[in-house]
């Protein structure tokens, strides 16, 4: 009970990176986990942890659980050692340090809120600009182009999504700065690229997967985590067809069924319902020393701002021909337009942050060892 409160005590603390130091003081040495993850031998080539360090191991680590339930000196032992836990608050404090503009960091600290809000006025919008009637029929049926014309959507979306590219590149080039000890190569690049598109390590180290609520492994969260990447994946590639479409064939909206925007759409769309609702399922079954809890509404806001997304894009599809097409329209693209608004300053910004990490530990792990202490 005295250790709980004591982890509890540390929810509090603003020190994020000083509690990643010192657990990693104690697992250097240990190094029980050293075959867990990425993290334990990116550990071993450091004996102290300056704060880039601190945040360049957090971003390692995947939150797979394994290291905390392996852990002989884990709560209600006195050293109080939580490293998933510990990695995540840091992982919060990296997203809102490193966030452009800086005044932008107290969107990631309220992101339920901030979140919140991208949808309702992105919402509200786009109830308040159609060029028709919401609640008709337009014609020909399914002529999204009707309400909305092309050339706006085109360019507010895409002014947007540049604004919003640019301040989370800005954000993670600083983070690679602070933190990066050489150049991209290219066989570093191809073993970060396979761990990225693999989640490696969210197999827990053995190819059994995570602990998620109990002791017991699970592939469940990779397995989500692929649908939601991969179904993401494809919905860009959707858009990317549906714009050769349009400007190089000259094939406009509405698409067939059986075109290729509509196809990889449907794939994507289906991926993105299944993926955020599993990852919805296995948050609210999450042990609750795995993760950080005061993260909770940026992680299943994300979750369902993902499924609203992807559930009325399919909506969409499925009822264009009729009234129910303007309105089915006006949520999917609010959705969008929120997703885009918060991408930088939301949950979407751990995959990059992570893959930035990853790379770094290709190139690392390339380089000899100042230390001669770890297994490399
Ligand atoms: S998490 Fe615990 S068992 Fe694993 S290396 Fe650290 S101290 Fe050792
Ligand atoms: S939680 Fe998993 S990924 Fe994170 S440090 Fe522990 S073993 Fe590594």
């Amino acid at each position: 009970m005295q250790a709980c409160e004591q982890v509890s005590d540390r929810a509090a603390s603003d020190n994020a990176e000083a509690e990643v130091a010192r657990v990693m003081q104690i697992c250097n040495a240990c190094r029980y986990c050293e075959g867990f993850c990425a993290v334990f031998p990116a550990m071993t080539r450091r004996i102290e942890f300056a704060k880039a360090d601190t945040h360049y191991l957090a971003n390692l680590c995947h939150n797979c659980g394994s290291c905390l339930h392996a852990c002989q000196y884990a709560p209600p032992h006195e050293f109080v050692l939580n490293v998933p836990q510990a990695m995540a608050r840091l992982r919060g404090k990296t997203y809102t340090d490193y966030a452009w503009p800086a005044c932008m960091g107290a969107a990631y600290r309220h992101a339920g809120g901030s979140l919140l809000l991208a949808l309702l006025a992105s919402l509200v919008l786009f109830f308040l600009v159609p060029s028709g009637n919401l609640f008709e029929r337009v014609d020909p049926p399914g002529n999204f182009f009707a309400l909305f014309p092309h050339g706006a959507l085109v360019w507010l979306f895409g002014t947007v999504f540049a604004l919003a590219a640019l301040a989370l590149g800005v954000g993670v080039g600083r983070f690679w700065r602070d933190v990066s000890p050489g150049a991209p190569n290219a066989a570093a690049a191809t073993e970060a690229t396979h761990a990225i598109l693999t989640l490696k390590y969210l197999d827990g180290g053995h190819g059994e997967g995570c602990n998620n609520e109990d002791d017991a492994f699970s592939l469940w969260r990779r397995n989500f985590h692929h649908l939601t990447f991969y179904g993401f994946l494809l919905c860009f590639a959707a858009t990317l067809a549906a714009t050769f479409y349009h400007y190089v064939l000259g094939i406009h909206a509405p698409y067939a069924l059986t075109s290729l925007p509509v196809l990889l759409g449907t794939v994507g769309g289906l991926g993105l319902v299944t993926g955020p609702a599993g990852q919805l399922w296995c948050n609210l079954r999450r042990h609750p020393l795995h993760g950080d809890t005061a993260q909770r509404p940026l992680d299943r806001g994300f979750m369902l701002l993902l499924l609203l997304t992807s559930a009325s894009g399919l909506a969409l599809l499925a009822w264009r021909d009729t009234a129910a097409m303007g309105v089915l329209l006006v949520v999917h693209l609010g959705a969008v337009m929120a997703f885009f608004l918060t991408l930088p300053y939301g949950k979407f910004a751990h995959g990059i942050y992570r893959s930035a990490a990853l790379l770094k530990w290709a190139i690392e792990k390339c380089q000899a060892s100042r230390l001669k202490l770890g297994g490399d």
